[in-house]
């Protein structure tokens, strides 16, 4: 999506020497409402044809565009939760995830009413890196008994091995920008 490349290349800061992006002034700290509609939209088209019933993400970087997505295919968005909380019911899905950012484990938590036998679940997130992030989320999905239809990433690194593994295990992942290389010279796309 040559309109997401052009931003990241405008308002994206390169960290930890070339292995995070920062894209906080857009897409999951600051949002840009009408930019996040815009790739909905986009990830509305992509998926027009596979009858989703359902968005699902992981708190809190993903819901912003889980949420895009959903009011552009018309149906719900669910994100998987970082902490159980009182308020859950205790019918829960759950499982852990390897956080890429803070290299750290973590559970993620869906509760069952909202993950069901029969719905067809596009998975959304800001990012792609190594997959883990989606790995937990199709296992919430597994445990379910729903099936996953692909996922849509706003900005996949393409240096690292998710994407590979993930298309691999026959998911179909459709990311709106692919970074090949970034570094200090700056970031090149895949196309
Ligand atoms: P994965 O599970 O694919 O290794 O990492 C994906 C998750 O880590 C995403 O949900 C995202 O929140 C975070 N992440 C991975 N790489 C980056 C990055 O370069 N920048 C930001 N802002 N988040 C990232």
């Amino acid at each position: 999506m040559k309109a997401l490349e052009e931003k990241i290349l405008r308002e994206g800061k390169i960290l930890n020497g070339g292995s995070v992006l920062r894209v906080s002034s857009f897409l999951n700290h600051q949002i840009d409402c009408d930019f996040l509609t815009e790739i909905g939209a986009e990830i509305a088209r992509l998926f027009a044809e596979d009858h989703v019933t359902k968005i699902l993400t992981v708190e809190a970087s993903g819901i912003a565009l889980a949420v895009a997505a959903g009011a552009a295919l018309h149906v719900p968005a669910v994100f998987a939760k970082k902490h159980k909380t009182s308020n859950l019911s205790g019918a829960l899905y759950q499982t852990v995830v390897h956080s890429f950012t803070h290299n750290t484990d973590y559970t993620v938590t869906v509760e069952r009413e909202y993950l069901c036998p029969g719905d067809r679940v596009l998975i959304v997130d800001d990012f792609l890196a190594n997959g883990k992030a989606i790995e937990g989320l199709l296992d919430l999905i597994a445990q379910a008994g729903a099936e996953a239809v692909g996922a849509a990433i706003a900005i996949e690194k393409g240096f690292q091995e998710g994407g590979r593994t993930l298309r691999a295990r026959g998911l179909r992942v459709e990311s709106l920008a692919i970074i090949e290389r970034m570094d200090e010279s700056g970031i090149t796309f895949r196309h």
